[in-house]
C-alpha cells in the first residue's frame, strides 16, 4: 500500500471521508499530536487501529468529533460542571470521560462503561472531522511504546506502507497528548496531565483532583500503566541537582566510542557548553512543543540520550515531566511500580 501525505483540503478530504466510511484508517493532524483515526462505529475499523499500532487490547481509545457534533448522542448524562468545562476549553487539548451510551464499537473503550471524547481545535482536525461527520476513534499515530508523532514525517516513519493517507497539518503546536479528565464523578479528576492544567480546570469547575493509581490497583486510565514514549536508543535520566553524574555518564559513553547527547532546558544546555545537547527551550509550553521531536531526533543521532529533569514541576510542566519520566523509563505507571 502506498502511504500518501496530503493537505487536509479538497479532494483529499473527500478521500479521507471515503476511507473512514469504508473502514480504513487515516492519520490526521491535531493541536496535540497526530492521531490514527478510524470509524468509531465499526468494530473492524477500530480493531485495525489496535493491530496497526500493536496496542494492548485493554488500552481504550479517545473518540474525536467536530465542534458541532451532538455528543449527547454518545454519552449517558454528565455532571453539572461538564458544560462549563466544554465552554471554557473546547475545542482544545482536553479529553472528557463520560458515562457511555454504548453507541460506538465496544472495542473503543475496551469494555469500560465510559467514553472518552475530544474536540480538537486544529483547523486540519476540524476539517477532517467535519468531512467524516462521525465519531473517529484515534490514539496517537505511533507504533505502541514509541515516541508520539508531532509531524506527518514522524507518522510516515512509523506507518509507511501500512496506512493509505496522512493529512498533513504541519507541526503540532501543543506537542503532548491531551489532558484526560474523568467527568463521571462529583469532582473532576485528571487521569492524564496535559496542556489544560489542574489549576485551569479547578478555576472553572471549582475543584479538580489528579488521580494517582494505588499500587496493585487497575488504573482508571489503563493506558497510563504502559511503558510509553520510548526513544530507540540507550537512555539515562538525572534530576537537575545531579549534573555532575550526568556529565560522567556522557564522558563514559564518549570514551567508549558512543555518541552521547543531553536533552535539557536552555539554561542547562548553556551550562553544558562543549557537550552535544538538544534544547527543550525555556518555558513549559516550549518544552511540551519540542519534547517528542527531540526524542525522535535523539534516537536517530545519539547512542545514549541523557535527560536532565526540568526544575519547574507544576502546571503544564507536570504533563511534560510525566512524558519525560516515562520516555526515560523512570516511571512506567502502576504496572511496573
Ligand atoms: P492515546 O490515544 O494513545 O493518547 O491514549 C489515550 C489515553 O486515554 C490512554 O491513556 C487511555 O487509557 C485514556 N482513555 C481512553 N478512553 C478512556 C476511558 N473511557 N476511561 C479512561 N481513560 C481512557
Ligand atoms: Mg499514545
Amino acid at each position: 500500500m502506498e502511504t500518501k501525505i496530503a493537505s487536509p483540503a479538497g479532494a483529499w478530504l473527500a478521500l479521507a471521508k471515503k476511507l473512514i466510511e469504508t473502514g480504513e484508517v487515516v492519520a490526521f493532524h491535531t493541536e496535540t499530536v497526530y492521531g490514527l483515526g478510524a470509524n468509531a462505529f465499526s468494530d473492524e475499523a477500530v480493531l485495525k487501529v489496535f493491530a496497526l499500532k500493536g496496542r494492548p487490547a485493554d488500552n481504550p481509545l479517545i473518540v474525536h468529533v467536530h465542534q458541532d457534533f451532538p455528543i449527547s448522542s454518545l454519552i449517558d448524562g454528565e455532571p453539572s460542571y461538564a458544560a462549563a468545562l466544554r465552554e471554557a476549553f473546547l475545542p482544545g487539548p482536553l479529553t472528557m470521560v463520560y458515562p457511555s451510551k454504548g453507541k460506538v464499537s465496544k472495542y473503543v473503550s475496551c469494555g469500560l462503561d465510559t467514553l472518552a471524547v475530544r474536540v480538537p481545535s486544529s483547523p486540519a482536525a476540524q476539517a477532517f472531522l467535519k468531512s467524516a461527520d462521525l465519531p473517529v476513534a484515534a490514539p496517537s499515530a505511533n507504533l505502541s511504546k514509541h515516541v508520539s508523532p508531532v509531524t506527518a514525517k514522524h507518522v510516515f516513519d512509523d506507518f509507511n506502507g501500512k496506512i493509505p493517507l496522512i493529512l498533513d497539518g504541519g507541526a503540532c503546536t501543543g506537542g503532548i497528548e491531551s489532558t484526560v479528565l474523568d467527568c463521571t464523578g462529583e469532582i473532576p479528576q485528571i487521569l492524564r496531565e496535559g496542556l489544560v492544567t489542574r489549576e485551569m480546570i479547578a478555576r472553572v469547575a471549582g475543584r479538580c483532583e489528579v488521580y494517582r493509581a494505588k499500587r496493585g490497583e487497575r488504573p482508571k486510565s489503563p493506558g497510563m500503566a504502559y511503558k510509553h514514549y520510548a526513544p530507540r536508543c540507550k537512555t539515562a535520566y538525572f534530576t537537575g541537582d545531579r549534573l555532575g553524574e550526568a556529565e560522567a555518564a556522557y564522558l563514559n559513553e564518549a570514551e567508549g566510542g558512543g555518541a552521547p547527547c543531553f536533552l535539557c532546558e536552555s539554561e542547562v544546555c548553556a551550562r553544558l557548553e562543549g557537550y552535544r545537547s538538544l534544547d527543550l527551550g525555556s518555558s513549559p509550553e516550549e518544552a511540551a512543543r519540542r519534547l517528542y521531536a527531540l526524542l525522535r531526533r535523539g534516537e536517530e543521532q545519539a547512542t545514549l540520550l541523557i535527560g536532565v529533569e526540568p526544575r519547574e514541576k507544576e502546571g503544564v510542566m507536570a504533563g511534560v515531566l510525566n512524558r519525560m519520566r516515562r520516555a526515560f523509563g523512570v516511571e512506567h505507571g502502576t504496572e511496573e511500580g
